[in-house]
């Protein structure tokens, strides 16, 4: 249950005891005649009846809230059906694309992604063959088997180690992840992706960094760890990384 939830819930039974209690007040009250003198005999009956309107109150309330939760749980039953037919559904889907002879080398990708969309796979077994045609770009043609989407700017920049993409203030950055082996692809104009826990006080002290470069952390994402940049503040480069092994290694 969400904490908004339990506090719904709070606010709720602390105004049902209220109205409860106040309940209890007015109904011993008009029972009672109000306020008139009388005898303990009609103190009994007035408090007896009182309780009794009160427990059928209560009963009536705990009813209706039984049939409202036989009735969410009729819907998400129905819910569950029905998502079990859509995956029943796709199943077949699935099994129909994986024995199509016409995509068999992407029947492993489809297999393992759950993948249907038709158009989406004609155009990565496209992708796949052009690249195969070309002498110089069919190193990358498995890739596109594993569901790696790089465009042809990207697989340029992954073939020539001495290509740049970031501002001259965070080349020094960016040719120290390439020069190591650390896989760093373009992304967006003047910035990298990258795996790699940069440590900024130590890329700082051993390249020389200008000031305009900023190290900052951004939570992208409720449920993915924060990514982590630097930033060049003049030139609007960057450099996204954050997780993968510590660099300059410790
Ligand atoms: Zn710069």
């Amino acid at each position: 249950m969400s904490t908004s939830s339990r506090i719904e819930n709070a606010l709720l039974g602390g105004g049902a005891a209220l109205v409860g209690l106040a309940g209890f007040v007015a109904c011993f009250w008009l029972l009672l005649g109000q306020g008139e003198t009388s005898t303990p005999r009609e103190w009994l009956a007035a408090a007896c009846g009182t309780l009794w309107l009160l427990a059928v109150m209560y009963l009536a309330h705990r009813v209706a809230r039984a049939l409202e939760h036989a009735r969410a749980a009729r819907a998400a039953a129905a819910q569950a059906m029905l998502d079990a037919a859509r995956e029943r559904e796709r199943d077949l889907v699935v099994a129909q694309l994986a024995s199509d002879p016409h995509l068999e080398p992407l029947w492993p990708l489809i297999c393992r992604w759950r993948l249907t969309d038709r158009a989406a796979l004609e155009s990565t077994l496209q992708r796949h063959h052009a690249l195969l045609a070309d002498p110089r770009r069919a190193h990358h043609a498995a890739g596109v088997l594993q569901g790696l989407r790089w465009s042809d700017a990207q697989l340029a920049y992954f073939d020539d180690p001495a290509a740049r993409v970031t501002c001259v203030h965070l080349q020094p950055v960016e040719a120290a992840l390439r020069g190591a082996g650390r896989q760093c692809w373009p992304q967006g104009q003047a910035e990298i992706g990258t795996e790699a826990a940069l440590r900024f006080a130590a890329l700082r002290a051993q390249l020389a960094l200008a000031a305009s470069v900023r190290e900052s952390y951004e939570d992208e994402h409720p449920h993915a760890p924060p990514r982590e940049y630097l930033r060049c503040t003049d030139c609007r480069s960057a450099i996204e990384s954050g997780g993968g092994a510590a660099f300059p290694p410790e």
